[in-house]
């Protein structure tokens, strides 16, 4: 139906993608007629024009008004510095980025250089461009091979990676332009208690590669900066020797759609048993043991090695599904961690304490503009259209594109489908055509790859485990009678050229063996050929055993071959069969899709609460002078005294004088100078002028002791420490109140709505939290002069003198 009225929408106002490309090629033609006089310029005229680019645009041009020119300044510069000049669907890709869109440009289609144009053009700005790449190696040769062309043109180019430090970091961020790492860094920045520790500028202007693996895979697991904890691990050792006696089907069931465990009765009983306790859900350790017995199951049941993850040094490591790398240095949220690894017999580490997080897509959303490209994204349009605003424009590509797609093949079994594959490899291995085969698994691979050496095949295995080299060994993968194996997408962003005598074969051809989730990644494997006008083909094997099949296709494709009374060995290959395929994925995209806006829709009511406290800090660590802020929380202080113990609605006979005095020594008063004889005899007006004075003057006497100047800085870091330490606390809390409130689904309650409600009530109560605890420690904290010291209050709370010893310690009970 929707498909009927776009089809129709297009015939009246015409294709909107169309229309774009249209519009850009005028631009095009614009720069091309400029080539000749670029062309003319000595190199230091046509570096000169940098400076007079910024000089017209602080005399008001805009960046529109000078792209025409500013591409062809680029253009002439890459030819020069590099070799290769843009082609004009690369100046076409370049203006869509520019305008804060995706550009859609199939591999090989040069997108690196692309991306030098906008660059350039917004750098001109002077308020720093980001290039997000997909890991470090990518990242270093960007900014080496592309930097040169901004480095002639006299822009500075930083380089962030992985296992940088500070000075370097800060000092890239400087640049114009810098690649990777930036989510992490914004959290880090708001964490620190030194402005001049920050390594971030404003965000400004942002193009992402590979953009749908940054903004649509990776956006699944939100990115967390934690801490060591203090829960024991233990517990999860004994679980997972207790799930290790359980079984399917009897102890436990599983629904791999949903991915979704749940303990019988059965097995509850036999848990409780083995564990030696009454009951699992209702004792005094009751929350513990059924969310850590859920992880145990899940670590068993649906989470497998060489799958889902691998154990390398002793270490449980997360292979990345869409990409098969290694995601180093991630865990597994929620406790899942720790049961994979008891279930693996590795060290379990303590379980972490949050200290800061945020999604992928509310980082990326802070961006003034956003742009990003790949050869894959038009399936997932909707979705970067709804969550980041960003539309999809399909680029034409620089010769026609002579891929010949096969229709998929399928078996029944995987083994008949393995073997066809492996027949086929073969036979191109003999003629000398050079084959990819893609996998959706590091085990696949190797089940294959054993299959292959049986074969006397040569061949070369990629997948996760040897990602240092996967870059150099895709790029032979067009070579004369190359067969490479590798998990789907290993070696992104590395361009595969043909061998010698290689077209005249039929170019480089793919073979896939398991249809993926997402299409996307799917089109991610075909499009490893046929690049540039190249020959190539690609050609898919399945199973009615595949996961997808199994999970999501119909039962007709198999009907169909069970009627047919097909063999084992004998494929169906059909273009209904590929059909089904397709909405199969359909629906399992159209599902992790709404997995996805799930984890944003409750990062967005964090979100607001993150600006709320990042604001603050920034305000903070800007030194500004909190001393009115402060001044207002201890006069609300005092009135709360006054609410709490002396309400107008009482007869002052019945004041509990006694508790009042107990509170305001808590907070501001000076022990030992208010008395119950004295305040008994006032007013409740006086009373309240009395206690606002006892304040302010015990607040000014702490500042004539130390000095305006540090009393200022003690403010300042004050505040600092308590918001930190309420906000680390409440993402716990959050974090557990997401946990709970799927509960609240049974009860026809919608979670999300609940969650808004009392994730709004908690927040409201930290910050009446913090306000109180700014009042006690700015009233309560000694300085002690003692240059150098890296945290003087850090120092001052462990050397608090009060008797009562805790609530000098700048740590912030939980709040219940
Ligand atoms: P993509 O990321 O789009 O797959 P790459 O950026 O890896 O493509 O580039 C593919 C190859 O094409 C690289 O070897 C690059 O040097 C080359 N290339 C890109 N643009 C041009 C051009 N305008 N002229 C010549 N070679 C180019």
């Amino acid at each position: 139906m929707i498909v009927l009225l776009e089809g129709i929408l297009k015939k009246i106002f015409g294709d909107p993608n169309e229309k774009e490309i249209k519009n850009i090629r005028v631009i095009v033609d614009k720069i091309n007629s400029l080539e000749k006089d670029m062309e003319s310029l000595s190199s230091a005229n046509l570096a000169a024009k940098t400076s007079e680019f910024k000089v017209r645009l602080q005399k008001g041009e805009t960046l529109d008004d000078i792209l025409p020119e500013a591409f062809a300044v680029v253009r002439e510069a890459s030819r020069r510095v590099t070799g290769m000049r843009h082609f004009d669907v690369q100046l076409i890709g370049g203006v869509v980025l520019h305008r804060g869109k995706i550009a859609e440009m199939r591999t090989g289609e040069g997108k690196t250089l692309v991306a030098t144009a906008p660059v350039y053009l917004n750098a001109l700005t002077g308020k720093g461009v980001h290039v997000v790449t997909v890991n470090d190696y990518l990242a270093r040769r960007d900014s080496e091979d592309m930097g040169r062309i901004y480095k002639f043109l006299g822009l500075s180019v930083g380089l962030i990676v992985h296992d940088m430090d500070f000075p370097d970091r800060k000092a890239a961020y400087a640049a114009d332009i810098t690649n990777n790492e930036f989510g992490f860094d914004y959290l880090r920045d708001n964490m620190v208690v030194d402005e001049n520790q920050m390594v971030q500028r404003e965000l400004n202007y942002c193009i992402v590669d590979e953009v749908d693996s940054i903004l649509i895979d990776e956006a699944r697991t939100p990115l967390i900066i934690s801490g060591p904890g203090e829960k024991s691990t233990e517990l999860y050792q004994v679980l997972a020797r207790v799930v290790a006696n359980m079984e399917e089907g009897e102890d436990y069931t599983v629904d791999e759609k949903q991915k979704q465990v749940a303990p019988t009765e059965k097995g509850i009983a036999k848990a409780e048993k083995m564990l030696g306790i009454g009951n699992l859900y209702d004792n005094e350790h009751g929350v513990d043991y059924s969310h850590q017995i859920m992880c145990a199951l899940k670590a068993k049941a649906l989470m497998h090695r060489d799958r889902d993850y691998v154990v390398k040094d002793g270490q449980v490591i997360i292979v990345d599904e869409f990409t098969g790398r290694l995601m180093f240095g991630r865990r597994f949220s929620e406790g899942l961690h720790q049961a994979i690894e008891a279930k693996e017999g590795v060290k379990v580490e303590r379980e972490s304490q949050t200290l800061a997080t945020i999604t992928f897509q509310n980082y990326f959303r802070m961006y003034k503009k956003l742009a990003g490209m790949t050869g894959t994204a038009k399936t997932e349009e909707q979705e970067f259209q709804k969550i980041y605003n960003l539309p999809v424009v399909v680029v034409p590509t620089n010769k026609p594109m002579i891929r010949i797609d096969y229709p998929d093949v399928i078996y029944k079994t995987r083994i008949a489908k393995y073997k066809a594959a492996v027949n086929e490899i073969e036979e191109c291995h003999k003629s000398g055509r050079p084959v990819l085969v893609g996998t959706t698994s590091i085990a696949q691979s190797e089940e294959l790859s054993a299959m292959l050496k049986r074969r006397n095949i040569p061949h070369n295995v990629l997948n996760a485990k040897y990602h240092e080299k996967e870059a150099e060994i895709i790029s032979h993968a067009g070579q004369y009678g190359a067969v490479t194996i590798a998990t789907n997408m290993a070696g992104r962003g590395t361009d595969i050229t043909l061998g010698e005598g290689v077209p005249e074969l039929g170019g480089l051809h793919i073979i896939g063996t398991e249809r993926h989730e997402s299409r996307r990644i799917d089109n991610q494997l075909r499009g490893r050929c046929a690049r540039q006008g190249d020959p190539g083909s690609s050609k898919f094997f399945l199973s009615l055993e595949d996961d997808l099949m199994r999970l999501f296709g119909s039962d007709n494709i198999a009907g169909i071959m069970d009627k047919l009374g097909m063999e084992d060995d004998e494929p169906i290959e059909h273009s209904l069969v590929t059909k089904s395929i397709e909405n199969a994925q359909k629906k399992v995209e159209a599902r992790n899709f709404s997995i996805r806006k799930h984890v944003l829709e409750y990062d967005d009511v964090m979100n607001q609460q993150r600006e709320v406290i990042y604001s603050q800090r920034h305000k903070i660590l800007h030194q500004e002078n909190l001393k009115d802020t402060i001044k207002e929380m201890v006069d609300e202080t005092v009135e709360r005294t006054m609410t709490m113990y002396a309400p107008p609605e009482v007869y002052s006979e019945d004041w509990d004088l006694q508790a009042l005095i107990n509170y305001a020594e808590d907070f501001y008063a000076p022990r030992g100078l208010l008395t119950v004889d004295y305040l008994q005899n006032l007013s409740r007006e006086e009373l309240a002028e009395y206690l606002q004075k006892v304040a302010d003057d015990n607040y000014q006497a702490r500042e004539d002791a130390i000095g305006p100047e540090l009393m200022r800085e003690l403010e300042n870091l004050v505040m600092l420490k308590v918001v930190d330490n309420h906000w680390m606390e409440h993402l716990d809390a959050m974090d557990m109140l997401r946990e709970g409130v799927g509960l609240r689904a049974y009860g026809q309650k919608d979670p999300l709505v609940e969650y808004k409600f009392e994730a709004y009530d908690m927040f409201e109560a930290m910050m009446e939290a913090i306000k109180e605890d700014v009042v006690r420690y700015i009233y309560r904290v000694n300085v002690i002069t003692q240059p150098q010291v890296e945290d003087p209050l850090e120092n001052a709370s462990t050397n608090n003198p009060t008797p009562e010893g805790d609530e000098g310690n700048l740590k912030a009970e939980p709040k219940k």
